[in-house]
C-alpha cells in the first residue's frame, strides 16, 4: 500500500504535521490503493514561507530561463507518459484513452507557456503610446506573488497544468493542493520539480483536504494570488477568503452547459458529440454540455441513435483499450449522481438508455441516462449532476433553442451542431459562454482561453489571459 506522508517543501519532502490519513481508491477494484496525509495549516505555513522566500529569485531570473524549466517538466511527464496515464486511470477511474489525451493536454500547456515565459521576456520595458507629447512611458509585468494552487479530482495533471505552467512562466511561486481524491498522479509533479532541479521553494505541494489545508492556504496572509478550480459552494468561501487582504482571485467553477441540434444537422455527427458531451470522463466535467436542445423534427431520429450508442458503449475496466466507459471517481459521487436520479423518478422523469448497456459487477458504475421533455424548473435540467446524466428538449426552432441554452445560471461552454458553419458560427455569436465549438468535440487547446461567464467562475485560464492572471503590470513613466 502506497503512502503519501510527506508534503513537498523547499525541495525536500517534509514529514506532514497532520496525524491523520485519508484513504485514496481505486473506483474500478473499490479499493483502497493508498494513503495520504491530512495535512495540517503547520504544513501550509510552511510551505508558503518557502514560496515567498524563493519569490525573489525566481522572479529575478527572468522568462527565458524560467521557460527553460518549463520545457523539462515538460520533457519529464513525456518521459514518465506511459506510468503516469496508469496511475491517472486508476485512482480517477477514467478509461485509458482519456488519460493519454489528459497527459497530451498538460504537456502541450507547459510546452505553451515555456514560450510565454520567453515572449513575456521579450516584452519587458516595451513603449507605451502615452498619447501625451513629451510623456514617455515603458510596461513592465511582474509576478503577481505567491500563488496559491487548489485543484479539483476529474482532470488530475490537466486542471493543475493550468495553474502551475502560466504560475510559474509569470515568476510566481507557488503552494498547490491537489484534490485529496486523487494525488497520486498529482505526486508526480513534486518529483518532477525534483529531478529537473527547480529552484527549492519554487513549487511546494501540500496534501490534505479542503478544511485543514484548502482553507488555511487561502485565508494565508502570505498567499498573493488564489487559483481555485472545483465547486461553487467552494469557489465562493475561496472568494470570501480572498478579500481579507484584497487579494487577486481566479475562479473556474461549475457549468450545466446546452448543445444545441438543428435540424439540418449531420445525425451521425450530432449523436457522436451529444454522446461524448456527456459521457466523456463519465460525465465528471464541468464543460458536460447535458443540456441537448433538439430541433423537433429530428428529435426522435437522434434518440434513437442515442440509445443505440449508448448500449455500444463499453463500460469496464479502465486500464483496457478496449473500456469507453469508466465508473464514477468514488462511492460519494456515485451516490450524488443517484439521488438526483431518485429526483428524476419523484418528478415522474422517465430515462431512455438506462438498461441497454451491460455494467461491470464491481466498480462505481452509473448508466448513462436520457431524459426527454425535462419541465425547465427541474433540479436537472437546471443543476450541475457530473455524471452521465443528460435532460432534452425539443425545441421549435432557434431562437427558442437560444433562449433555453442561455437561461442557466451558468455559461462556460456550448456546442452547436448545425447543417453549416456559418450557421453554426451565427448562433454561437448569441450564446453566454465562454467556449462554444461548432461541429466540433470539446477541445481546449493551451493558445485558447478556458473559463466561464455568470455563475461560472471570474477570470479566464490557458492563453495570453491565462498568463496574466499570474501578472502585475507596472508602468514607468516620464517626460522625454
Ligand atoms: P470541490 O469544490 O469539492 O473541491 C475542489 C478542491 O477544493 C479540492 O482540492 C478540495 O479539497 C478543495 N476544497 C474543499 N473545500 C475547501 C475550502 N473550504 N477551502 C479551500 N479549498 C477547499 O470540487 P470537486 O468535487 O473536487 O470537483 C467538482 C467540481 O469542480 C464541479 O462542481 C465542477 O464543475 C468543478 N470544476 C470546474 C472546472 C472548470 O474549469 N470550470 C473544472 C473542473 C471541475
Amino acid at each position: 500500500m502506497q503512502e503519501l506522508m510527506h508534503h513537498f517543501i523547499d525541495n525536500r519532502w517534509v514529514a506532514s504535521r497532520g496525524d491523520r490519513r485519508l484513504a485514496v481508491t481505486d473506483p474500478y477494484r473499490e479499493t483502497v490503493i493508498a494513503k495520504v496525509t491530512q495535512g495540517s495549516a503547520q504544513d501550509v505555513d510552511m510551505a508558503v514561507s518557502a514560496a515567498r522566500h524563493a519569490l525573489p529569485e525566481w522572479r529575478a531570473m527572468g522568462g527565458k530561463a524560467r521557460g527553460d524549466y518549463l520545457d523539462a517538466l515538460a520533457d519529464a511527464l513525456e518521459a514518465r507518459r506511459d506510468e503516469l496515464e496508469t496511475v491517472s486511470s486508476r485512482n480517477n477511474g477514467k478509461p485509458r484513452a482519456e488519460a493519454a489525451q489528459d497527459l497530451s493536454d498538460a504537456i502541450a500547456c507547459y510546452r505553451y507557456y515555456a514560450d510565454e515565459a520567453r515572449r513575456l521576456e521579450a516584452r519587458q520595458g516595451e513603449a507605451v503610446d502615452t498619447g501625451e507629447p513629451g510623456l514617455v512611458s515603458r510596461r513592465y509585468q511582474d509576478p503577481a506573488g505567491v500563488a496559491g494552487l487548489i485543484t479539483p479530482w476529474n482532470f488530475p495533471l490537466v486542471s493543475s497544468a493550468w495553474k502551475l505552467a502560466p504560475a510559474l512562466a509569470a515568476g510566481c511561486t507557488v503552494v498547490f493542493k491537489p484534490s485529496e481524491v486523487t494525488p497520486l498522479p498529482e505526486q508526480a509533479l513534486a518529483e518532477i520539480a525534483l529531478a529537473i532541479g527547480l529552484p527549492p521553494g519554487v513549487f511546494n505541494l501540500v496534501h490534505g483536504d479542503g478544511s485543514n489545508v484548502g482553507a488555511p492556504l487561502t485565508g494565508h496572509p502570505g498567499v498573493d494570488k488564489l487559483s481555485f478550480t472545483g465547486s461553487n459552494a467552494v469557489g465562493e468561501a475561496v472568494m470570501a477568503a480572498a478579500a481579507k487582504g484584497t487579494r487577486n482571485v481566479s475562479l473556474e467553477l461549475g457549468g450545466k452547459s446546452p448543445i444545441l441540434v438543428t435540424e439540418d444537422a449531420d445525425l451521425d455527427l450530432a449523436c457522436e458529440l451529444v454522446l461524448a458531451g456527456f459521457c466523456y470522463n463519465a460525465g465528471q466535467m464541468c464543460s458536460a454540455t447535458s443540456r441537448l436542445l433538439v430541433h423537433h423534427s429530428i428529435a426522435e431520429a437522434l434518440y434513437s441513435r442515442l440509445n443505440t450508442a449508448i448500449a455500444e458503449l463499453s463500460a469496464g475496466n479502465p486500464q483496457l483499450e478496449t473500456s469507453t466507459l469508466g465508473p464514477l471517481v468514488n462511492a460519494a459521487q456515485r451516490d450524488r449522481v443517484n439521488a438526483y436520479l431518485a429526483i428524476a423518478e419523484e418528478e415522474g422523469l422517465v430515462a431512455t438508455a438506462a438498461d441497454t448497456l451491460a455494467l461491470p459487477i464491481q466498480g462505481y458504475f452509473v448508466a448513462p441516462r436520457v431524459f426527454r421533455d425535462v419541465p425547465l424548473t427541474s433540479r436537472l435540467w437546471r443543476e450541475e449532476i457530473f455524471g452521465p446524466v443528460l435532460c432534452a428538449r425539443a425545441v421549435k426552432d432557434d431562437d427558442e433553442a437560444v433562449a433555453l441554452a442561455n437561461d442557466s445560471d451558468f455559461g462556460l461552454v456550448a456546442t452547436v451542431v448545425a447543417g453549416d458553419a456559418a450557421r453554426a458560427e451565427a448562433l454561437a455569436s448569441r450564446l453566454t459562454a465562454g467556449n462554444v465549438w461548432c461541429n466540433s468535440y470539446q477541445v481546449a487547446p493551451p493558445g485558447l482561453g478556458w473559463g466561464g461567464m455568470k455563475r461560472s467562475g471570474i477570470g479566464r485560464e490557458l492563453g495570453r489571459a491565462g498568463l496574466a492572471a499570474y501578472l502585475e503590470t507596472r508602468y514607468v513613466t516620464r517626460p522625454a
